[in-house]
């Protein structure tokens, strides 16, 4: 499972982590130190999927996308070769 922490007021989201534990850290974290320990409007940490779930500042390639590269490579490859004849 992966959360978020969202802030209404602030409309901004804190990245996503593992646990539910994590994003009420960093919720305490952000209340303290954003709303003065206050509790902010539309202040929740959400369970969340897909491109949702996704840390948006880790670069990840998938190993289809990869192999798909390297297939494309061998193609013009062999095409490179059969034309160099
Ligand atoms: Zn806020």
């Amino acid at each position: 499972m992966t959360y978020r922490y969202r802030c209404g007021t602030c409309r901004a989201a804190a990245r996503p982590t593992a646990t539910r534990a994590e994003s009420e850290a960093r919720r305490d974290h952000h209340r303290d130190t954003v709303h003065g320990g206050l509790v902010p409007g539309g202040d929740r940490v959400v369970r969340v999927r897909g491109a949702e779930a996704r840390d948006p500042d880790v670069r990840y390639v998938s190993g289809r996308a990869v192999l798909i590269g390297l297939g494309l490579l061998a193609a013009a490859t062999a095409v490179s070769r059969v034309l160099g004849r």
